[in-house]
Parts: C-alpha cells; sequence; structure tokens
C-alpha cells in the first residue's frame, strides 16, 4: 500500500451557486451562502420577491361554503 498522506476534509463545503452555477463556499465566512456573492443573492431574492410571491388579495367570499349544497339531496 502506498503511504500517501491524505489531506484532512476541509471545513468548507463547496456548494452550486443557485443562481449562476458556479462555485460557492459555504462557509460562515460567506455571509451569502449558498450563493457565491451578494449579487447573485440579490438577484435570486429579486426573483423571488417579484415573481414567486404574487399573492393573490382575494378574500373568501361570506355564505360560501364548498359541499354544503349536495347535502340537502341527501
Ligand atoms: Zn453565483
Amino acid at each position: 500500500m502506498s503511504s500517501t498522506p491524505t489531506p484532512p476534509p476541509a471545513k468548507r463545503r463547496i456548494v452550486t451557486c443557485p443562481t449562476c452555477g458556479g462555485e460557492s463556499v459555504y462557509a460562515p465566512e460567506n455571509a451569502f451562502r449558498p450563493f457565491c456573492s451578494e449579487r447573485c443573492k440579490n438577484v435570486d431574492f429579486g426573483a423571488w420577491a417579484s415573481e414567486s410571491y404574487r399573492v393573490p388579495a382575494k378574500p373568501p367570499a361570506p355564505g360560501e361554503s364548498a359541499g354544503d349544497a349536495s347535502d340537502d339531496a341527501h
């Protein structure tokens, strides 16, 4: 067997940046993790806030209960 000293596993992990697909250091020193940079984080958050977070403000109609109409014809 060859006695090649294997380096200990690094504390920091390398993950894929969800925005640009590049390498991102997943460590406490990276404040933008799992993103690689502040720009990528802002881009992703902007897309999420503008597109995915559009909740239609539609209050439930009063007196409208589903399944109550067919209960009389039982
Ligand atoms: Zn990135």
